[in-house]
């Protein structure tokens, strides 16, 4: 087994996504980098909140294991995400083309979309199979108030940006809007929303709210009935996304290690880590009492949900994690 892989696991997964399928993901950042600071983040507080784009984590080391993993397993799609914007990777378009082109899978890239007014990182998405970019406002100050971004990222910048991407790319652009409770759900945003979406004409409109235990416990979600409301105002092109049904897993391995390293990338329901690890109950029981028991992780209750989340100080730095987006 390659050395590099167990001191730093760049893939994890795969995982089931509510938007993707089998999804095999792709950390390309150190926990926790993002050009945003998000109130719903399930990854947590942003550390290095920065703008810049550079070489993060090594380009070669990623592939290698991506290549590595897809030996060992089997997937609908690889998808950069992680523990941050994926975009700040300087190298993120090295890591989409070796997927495509020498792997020959689909690529996604979870995007918050906050640098696509920046040229060079349009450009380097274009090969990208789907672009999945969020928008939760089309007001500058709720903008501010639910992402906190970096000061050189503006709404404007933003909107900028997915128009500009828009018209440049021919893959797949699913636009993500967020929704927070008493933030972004009022009819005057949702109005706002509808005419900005308009302009920006993604091929959907996925509706979200807040599934796993957020950043910030003032992000609260929306209830089923207000997103089916907003869906219907928004069109034909929006739709809510629901959570994943799909059962058992193929070849994701199991045991504690996998099981924590799961943890670590996301808040994860008992159901799901069963499936997606293959694990009986009483073993993923036995496993997560261990890991609670000495302290590694915590249980956290979230709309009537449980959700095991690792503990800060498991955390150690450089690791990864997912943002869930
Ligand atoms: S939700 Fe996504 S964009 Fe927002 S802080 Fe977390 S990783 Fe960054």
């Amino acid at each position: 087994m390659n050395k590099n892989r167990v001191s730093t696991p760049y893939v994890f997964g795969p995982v089931p996504s509510r938007r993707l399928g089998l999804s095999l993901g792709v950390d390309l950042l150190p926990r926790k980098t993002c050009t945003y600071d998000c109130l719903y983040c399930q990854v947590g507080r942003t550390t290095d909140r920065c703008a810049e784009p550079r070489d993060l984590v090594p380009v070669e080391a990623v592939i290698r294991q991506v290549a590595e993993r897809l030996r060992e397993c089997s997937a609908d799609v690889v998808t950069l995400s992680g523990s941050g914007e994926p975009t700040l990777h300087s190298g993120i378009q090295r890591v989409i083309e070796a997927v495509r082109e020498v792997m020959d899978m689909q690529v996604a890239v979870l995007t918050n979309g906050s640098l696509l007014w920046r040229p060079e990182v349009r450009e380097r998405l274009l090969a990208a199979h789907k672009v999945l970019p969020t928008l939760t406002s089309g007001y500058e100050e709720t903008f501010q108030r639910i992402h906190r971004p970096h000061p050189q990222i503006t709404l404007a910048r933003l909107l900028e940006g997915l128009s500009a991407f828009r018209k440049e790319y021919r893959g797949l652009f699913l636009l993500e809007v967020v929704f927070l409770a008493g933030l972004n759900d009022t009819d005057r945003e949702v109005e706002r929303l509808r005419e900005v979406i308009g302009r920006i004409a993604p091929d959907r409109v996925q509706l979200n709210t807040v599934a796993r235990p957020p950043a910030d416990p003032g992000a609260v979600a929306l209830d089923r009935d207000r997103l089916k409301a907003i869906m219907t105002f928004l069109g034909n092109r929006a739709e809510i996304v629901a959570e994943f049904q799909r059962k058992g897993t193929r070849g994701a391995g199991n045991g504690g290690r996998e099981l924590l390293e799961m943890i670590r990338r996301r808040p994860v329901r008992a159901e799901e880590a069963c499936k997606t690890l293959g694990l009986d109950p009483v073993t993923f029981q036995d496993l997560i009492r261990g890991f609670l028991d000495k302290g590694l992780v915590r249980e956290e209750e979230h709309l009537g949900t449980t959700f095991y989340v690792i503990s800060e100080r498991e955390v150690p730095e450089g690791e990864q994690n997912s943002n869930g987006r």
